[in-house]
């Protein structure tokens, strides 16, 4: 069968001559995507354009020798140099940091984010959940934390903990609707505290919820931090798209790798059919010509808004919190692909 693993295990034997280390391992193999029999997938390449096109097509002849294989696509992207970046901070107490986005608001992207986070709690590994909505911080609401008490120990925030997550969120320190008002430099500082200015410990995955569309909050995350990589939420609505699209442009000029795109109330179920309210399939097909992972389709589900409007995200069907856990999983390969 050829599935991801068995692409990434041939590719385990493509070695750059450079490094002396196999493609997969310096995390340059990225949005592999399976058509049929047919594979494709971006190659993270600096500027040495000969040696560069030599390991693309060794990469391209290891994908085609698996049995079954038909045609291997290699897209060769282009990556900055180590020493061009600018130094960012890593996160103290946190191995993998990962940014939900979406290019409108109201898709779902916060409902996502909690979720990814809880379905990753569930897959026993330990997670925290950033409420980088500066703007209109939910996730409180969300998680019925609003009420929570925080802690300051050695100047550093205790992050508050519900349902098995470590959270913070700038709901917690102030009312939400001053944080409405917010402008640049205060949204970065904000942001910078928020994720520093908090205590983490041995935090596997922190998933940060940002606000719609690409503004201050995300250029603060992606010029100060290191990112594993960015999740984009999307309706298949043409207009949702439209601005998911920005999203990607954003992410990928900054050199932040897309883990892949979620389509959030792809359809709904009404006397066992599926009904297309947002259009079908417009995140999948935008996933296929990005050439980005579809990570998962969430269906428009009334379980779900009432989840949220109670504080009680797990109260979710077993098929809904499936469709979560599958999305999870995805990242978790993405993370440990690295
Ligand atoms: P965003 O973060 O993109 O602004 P939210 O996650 O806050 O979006 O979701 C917006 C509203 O839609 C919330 O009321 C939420 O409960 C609801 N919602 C999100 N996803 C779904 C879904 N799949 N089915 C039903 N309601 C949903």
């Amino acid at each position: 069968m050829i599935n991801e693993e068995v692409i990434r295990e041939s590719l385990r034997e493509v070695i750059e001559q450079k490094s002396g280390k196999d493609v997969v391992a310096l995390g340059i193999v990225s949005s592999i995507i399976i058509k049929g029999r047919d594979v494709g997938f971006a190659l993270e390449i600096s500027n040495d354009t000969q040696a560069n096109e030599e390991l693309r097509r060794n990469c391209e002849q290891a994908v085609k020798a698996i049995p079954g294989v038909g045609k291997v696509t290699v897209v060769a992207t282009s990556r900055k140099q180590a020493g061009q970046q600018r130094a960012k901070s890593c996160i103290e107490g946190v191995k993998n940091t990962i940014v939900v986005a979406s290019g409108k608001g109201g898709v779902g992207k916060s409902t996502v984010a909690l979720n990814l986070a809880l379905s990753l709690a569930k897959l026993k590994h330990k997670v925290a959940l950033v409420d980088a909505d500066i703007y209109g911080p939910s996730i409180p609401k969300m998680l019925d934390a609003e009420k929570s008490k925080l802690k300051i120990q050695d100047g550093k925030a205790m992050p508050v903990e519900k349902y098995g997550l470590h959270t913070i969120s700038i709901g917690y320190f102030i009312d939400k609707d001053r944080a409405a008002i917010w402008r640049g430099p205060m949204i970065t500082k904000a942001l910078y505290n928020l994720l520093m200015g908090t205590r983490w410990s041995n935090i596997e995955y922190l998933i940060i919820d940002t606000p719609p569309g690409t503004g201050d909050v995300h250029l603060s995350l992606m010029e100060n931090f290191n990112l594993t990589g960015a999740i984009i939420v999307s309706t298949p609505q043409e207009l949702a798209l439209v601005d998911a699209r920005k999203i990607y442009d954003m992410f990928t000029k900054l050199n932040v790798s897309i883990i892949g795109i979620v389509e959030n109330m792809s359809y709904f179920i009404q006397d066992n059919s599926k009904i297309y309210i947002f259009g079908k399939n417009g995140a999948k097909k935008m996933s296929e010509e990005l050439g980005v992972k579809l990570l998962g389709k969430v269906p428009l589900d009334p379980q779900i808004c009432h989840a949220s409007d109670c504080g009680n995200p797990l109260m979710l069907s077993k098929d809904l919190a499936g469709a979560y856990e599958d999305i999870a999983k995805d990242v978790r390969s993405f993370a440990y692909s690295l």
